[in-house]
Parts: structure tokens; C-alpha cells; sequence
């Protein structure tokens, strides 16, 4: 390797982020060159979505949800760093963060995941207003004798699990789109299994219905209005489908899908307008099989994890963490090759002119499986190359939601 510094920026600091930032500390060490490593995270703390349900019904699961940085940086070396905040605008040689800040870097490692609007939790950046909104969702759950869910997917299936079991009392209502539960790329016979469970853990199933909107009973007079709320309303309201059926209940859980945070996008030039960074409709930044920026401008630039462009069989934390390690291992090599992207490239460089390097394309584990959680102990699992395997069984991480890897991940 070349004796000269070089920069490296990650944005997002959670499965895809953390792993990077573990990759390239081991790399700079051994190596001649000084690798800075900076990690741009707009929450104080690690906030551990990907067990989001469990914490729903487990306090004390919950608290053990919020983790310092505090410990990922221990080396003690000065050119590694954590960086809290909000990464607003991005250019070819820099970044700037909450609106003003500039970060110049060599390489860039866009790992910002998505989005819940309808769980309220995961959008607070700051611990005590994030704690405090657990808690008032919690209580939602609590004070609520009917809940419906909306939105049959692995998060929604997951969450009616956890509170079925937690509350065995409460009626749970669970409607989805589909005909069967789950998404449309998982074989028929693990929906089958999964509905058969929630059926036997007493929840009502809608299938097959659209549900457009929840009207809430004024108090004072009989009149309602029609909202669909991204924070949790724990009062009587009608539910109202597409097919006109109105399903009573007390508090509505939207768990229809994420949204990329890709906002910061907007800043950087694509070569062609015919072919944007971030996909129109599903707001994801496309990447080649490298995970470097389809745009061959920008081959500094990678997005790994939910950010990026791959399948939804890929949104998932393990492929999060097999694409961090790929993206380093790549960058390693751009590095070894010895191309340095803060020489100005001509204003009249084009894709066509860009420089290539010849990365290694991203490949699945080849045993990668969907896992569906179905509560405390039980989850339901398929191999994505097989249509027909399913089976339910005891839940072999116990349903600790990688909480156990993500504290390992930090250092704790
Ligand atoms: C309820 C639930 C259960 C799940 N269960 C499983 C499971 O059992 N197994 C599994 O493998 N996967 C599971 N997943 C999926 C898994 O959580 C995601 O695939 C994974 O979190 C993706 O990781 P990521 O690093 O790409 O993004 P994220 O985890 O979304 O993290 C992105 C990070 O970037 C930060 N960020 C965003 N924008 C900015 C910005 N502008 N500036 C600075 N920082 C920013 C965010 O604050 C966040 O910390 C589950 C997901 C959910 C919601």
C-alpha cells in the first residue's frame, strides 16, 4: 500500500455502519498508510431497531436496547473517530452534516438504512426522547383491549406474536393485503405455518383487505375524521377497509414497510438524468453488484445495507453485515491500486472516461435463510432458494433479536 493518508467517511452507525468501521480498524493496522476512519451517526446512541418487538412487552429488554458508541473507537487512535451528526448534503469530495459541516473524504461508505414511519421509536435520534416514546407505546399496548395491526409482513407477523403472547386477553386483530401473510418471494407453505400460529394464539385474521384509513370518534360530537397516524393512538376508532368493511378497535399498528433515508442524495450530480442515483419509486440508491454507485462517476462511493438498491431478501441485518465486510475488502483494493479519487477528475470526464477497477461482485451467503420470528421461542424459517421448506420451531437465539451480536459489534 502507498504511504499517504487516506479518508474514510461511514454514514450510519448499525449493522452496515459498525461492521465497516470494525473492517477498516483492522485494516489500518499492519498497513503503511494512515487510514482515517469516521463514522457519522446522527443518534447519540446505538438504538437497536432490529429487536424493536420484543421490546414492545419486555421492559427489561428494552433498556438494554440503547448502547453507547463510547466503546467502538478503544484503540486510542487519533485518527479514528465518532462524529453525532446528521449527514445533510453530499458532494464528490465531501460531505457536509447538520447543514454546515464539511467532511472531505477518498472513500464513502453510505450505510443510513431506512426508515419506520409508523413505528415512532425508531425515528428519535436523541435517548430520552427515544426512551419516552417507548414507554408511551408501550402504554398504548398496555390501556388498549382491541388492536389491529396493519400489515402483514416479517415485522408485523413478528409483533402480533409478541403481544399475543404477552396478552392473551386482548383481542388481536391482524390485516393484511395479501391473500396469504408475509411477502409475495416466500414460499406459501411458510405462510401457511405462520397463520396456523397466530390462529393458534388466538389473533383474527383479515386477509385479502386493503385498509385505507382509522376515523376517530370525536368526544363531543358524533362526527369522525379520517387520519392515519405515524405516532400510536390508543383510543376507539373505526378501521376502514377498501372493501367498506369497518373493523372496530382501539389502537391501530401500521407495520406497511420502511422508507430509505436517502434526502442527501439530492446534492450529487448523476452523469445522466436518465439514470438517477436513487431509484423514484422505491427511494433507494442503486448500486452496482460491487455496491459501488451504479454511477461509474462516483466509484469511491458504496451504499451497503437497507440504503441500497439489492432485493428485499437482502434487507436483512446478516446481509447488512456480509456487505460492510464485501465493501471494505473492495475499498482495500481501489486503496492497494492505488487510485486516488481527491486528484480533480477534468470536467469533461464521463462515465465512459471514469476509471474502472475491477471489484469483486457482492454474492449472498450461499445458505442465507429468512427467518420469521413468532414470538418468544418459536420462529419459522426458509431457505430463499427453496420454495417449499418451512418449519416451525423453538426460537434457537431464544429471541434475543441479535441484541447478544449487536453488543459484541460495539465492544461491549
Ligand atoms: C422489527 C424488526 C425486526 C427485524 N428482525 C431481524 C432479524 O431477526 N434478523 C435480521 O437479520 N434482520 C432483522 N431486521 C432487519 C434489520 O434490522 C435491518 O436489515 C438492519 O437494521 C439494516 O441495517 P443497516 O445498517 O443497513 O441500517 P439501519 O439499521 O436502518 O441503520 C441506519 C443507521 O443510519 C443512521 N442514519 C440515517 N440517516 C442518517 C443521516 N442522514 N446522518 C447520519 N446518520 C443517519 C440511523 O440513525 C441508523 O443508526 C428486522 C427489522 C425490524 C424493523
Amino acid at each position: 500500500m502507498s504511504n499517504r493518508d487516506i479518508h474514510v467517511l461511514v454514514i450510519g452507525g448499525s449493522w452496515a455502519g459498525i461492521t465497516a468501521v470494525n473492517e477498516l480498524i483492522k485494516l489500518s493496522y499492519g498497513s503503511s498508510i494512515r487510514l482515517h476512519v469516521t463514522l457519522v451517526e446522527q443518534r447519540t446512541h446505538y438504538f437497536h431497531k432490529t429487536g424493536v418487538i420484543r421490546g414492545l412487552v419486555d421492559l427489561k429488554y428494552a433498556e438494554k436496547m440503547f448502547i453507547s458508541y463510547q466503546r467502538l473507537f478503544t484503540d486510542g487512535n487519533p485518527y479514528h473517530r465518532f462524529v453525532c451528526a446528521k449527514l445533510t448534503h453530499i458532494y464528490e469530495d465531501c460531505v457536509v452534516v447538520d447543514g454546515s459541516g464539511r467532511l472531505f473524504y477518498d472513500y464513502l461508505i453510505i450505510a443510513t438504512g431506512s426508515a419506520y414511519t409508523s413505528l415512532p421509536v425508531t425515528q428519535s435520534i436523541d435517548e430520552k426522547e427515544c426512551r419516552a416514546r417507548y414507554q408511551k407505546m408501550r402504554h398504548a399496548i398496555e390501556s388498549a383491549r382491541v388492536i389491529l395491526l396493519v400489515g402483514g409482513g416479517a415485522v408485523g407477523v413478528g409483533m402480533c406474536c409478541e403481544i399475543a403472547e404477552q396478552y392473551p386477553k386482548k383481542c388481536i386483530i391482524l390485516a393484511h393485503a395479501r391473500d396469504r401473510l408475509l411477502n409475495e418471494d416466500l414460499s406459501d407453505n411458510l405462510s401457511i405455518t405462520t397463520e396456523n400460529h397466530l390462529r393458534k394464539l388466538g389473533v383474527e385474521l383479515i386477509l385479502g383487505e386493503t385498509i385505507l384509513s382509522t376515523s376517530f370518534q370525536d368526544d363531543d360530537d358524533d362526527d369522525y375524521s379520517t387520519l392515519i397516524h405515524d405516532d400510536w393512538v390508543g383510543k376507539p376508532q373505526t378501521v376502514i377497509a377498501r372493501s367498506g368493511r369497518r373493523v372496530p378497535c382501539d389502537l391501530v399498528i401500521w407495520t406497511t414497510g420502511s422508507r430509505p433515508y436517502t434526502d442527501f442524495m439530492n446534492s450529487l450530480v448523476p452523469t445522466n438524468d436518465k439514470h438517477p442515483l436513487v431509484d423514484v419509486d422505491s427511494g433507494l440508491i442503486n448500486v452496482s453488484p460491487t455496491l459501488q454507485l451504479s454511477d461509474i462517476r462516483y466509484p469511491n462511493i458504496f451504499a451497503v445495507g437497507d440504503v441500497n438498491s439489492l432485493p428485499i431478501s437482502e434487507k436483512y441485518a446478516t446481509s447488512a453485515i456480509h456487505q460492510a465486510k464485501h465493501t471494505v475488502k473492495n475499498i482495500r483494493q481501489l486503496i492497494e491500486e492505488s487510485r486516488d479519487h481527491r486528484i480533480k477528475r477534468p470536467p469533461t470526464t464521463s462515465s465512459e472516461t471514469a476509471p474502472k477497477a475491477h471489484l469483486a461482485p457482492y454474492t449472498s451467503p450461499r445458505n442465507t435463510q429468512v427467518v420469521v420470528a413468532l414470538g418468544k421461542g418459536t420462529e419459522v424459517s426458509s431457505s430463499i432458494f427453496s420454495k417449499f421448506s418451512s418449519w416451525a420451531s423453538g426460537g434457537g437465539r431464544g429471541r434475543m433479536y441479535m441484541l447478544d451480536k449487536a453488543e459484541k459489534m460495539l465492544n461491549f
